[in-house]
């Protein structure tokens, strides 16, 4: 176990595992972080526990954030400032005409946050118009508390370090011992955090992340960089590097947020199948990659036949609810 700073407790822990009924060569489980909160609902609630946290040490009153416009994580954040008596601003990407009403985005405006919509070319500068909307509210005499793009940075990260500690403790608790843990990588932070909480424990498992936008290579440097800053927070040499990272590529298909009518159809089967709903974005696109490595390339996951395999189901369930036409 590793032990970490304070939190703000937001997320219903510890979630579920569940074994999957089919197996595809490895003994599958599902950790179902989906099941963190309804509102709250995915990985995002782990990560925002400590920022948020920070942020109130802080003496910060606004929470800021960034993503696509079907953001879980901007979703997350409204609803986690709701909870912790704090404000919520959202920058969101967008390059439509008008503002969408569904998925996420209905949440956001139903908790109250304040949302300015940016196109895919402003958004670039995202980083610099959050720090010019933290100057605003300065002037109102409002702290704002900026965060990046998923929550991925030092602090973080301490989330699904935190749930790494969780799937010890799931071991004992349903007596089994996973070999590898996968995850859906779409900004870093999860990857992160469990990567950290396997290499600071020195737990022996393999940590494998599937990619759904950009690259392996752009996410190992990614991932090496986040994952350093947060090893020098807790005060251990920082040289981690990009080769120590497994990452499996090709499953982004179409790119962030785009589907394929091979993807589609995946998620119809699997969803009849096991029983577990999976969103087109993120979760079914590394699903899809994780059971189509297991069929062709098993020791990319897994060494051994029938090892013990855990899916972190990361959420994205309102996401779904902005995209149902595509299931048609
Ligand atoms: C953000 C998100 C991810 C990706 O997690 P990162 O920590 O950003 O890599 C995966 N699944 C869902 C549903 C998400 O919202």
């Amino acid at each position: 176990m590793i032990t970490l700073p304070d939190k703000y407790k937001l997320a219903h822990l510890p979630t579920p595992i569940e074994a999957l009924k089919q197996q595809y060569g490895a003994n599958l489980y599902v950790k179902r972080d989906d099941l963190t909160g309804m509102e709250l609902s995915g990985n995002k609630v782990r990560k925002l526990e400590y920022l948020v946290h920070d942020a109130k040490q802080k003496g910060c009153q606004v929470l800021i954030t960034c993503g696509g416009i079907q953001s879980n994580h901007a979703r997350a954040t409204a609803v986690a400032a709701v909870k912790a008596g704090m404000k919520a601003h959202l920058v969101l990407r967008y390059d439509g005409d008008s503002l969408p009403r569904r998925g996420n985005v209905f949440i956001e405006r139903q908790f109250g946050a304040k949302i300015t919509i940016i196109s895919p070319q402003q958004y670039r500068d995202v980083e610099q118009i959050m720090a010019d909307l933290a100057a605003d509210y300065a002037k109102e005499g409002l702290k704002a508390y900026p965060i990046r793009v998923g929550a991925s940075n030092a602090i973080g990260n301490f989330g699904y370090i935190n749930a790494f500690n969780e799937i010890l403790e799931d071991e004992r608790r349903y007596g089994v011992s996973f070999d590898t843990i996968v995850c859906t990588i779409g900004s870093g932070g999860t990857y992160s955090g469990l990567f950290l909480g396997n290499y600071l424990t020195g737990a022996g498992k393999r940590i494998v992340g599937i990619n759904i936008c950009d690259t392996a290579d752009y996410f190992k440097t990614e991932v090496g960089r986040i994952a350093n800053q947060t090893l020098q927070l807790l005060g251990k040499p920082a040289d981690l590097v990009a080769e120590q990272f497994e990452i499996i590529d090709g499953f982004a298909g179409r790119g962030y947020a785009l589907s394929t009518d091979q993807e589609i159809e995946f998620f119809k089967q699997i969803v009849k199948q096991e029983g577990i709903l999976f969103d087109p974005v993120y979760t079914g696109k590394a699903f899809r990659g994780l059971v189509t490595t297991l069929t062709e390339v098993p020791q990319k996951i897994v060494d051994k036949p029938n090892g013990n395999v855990l899916f972190v189901h990361t959420g994205g369930l309102f996401a779904v609810f902005s995209k149902e036409d595509l299931f048609y």
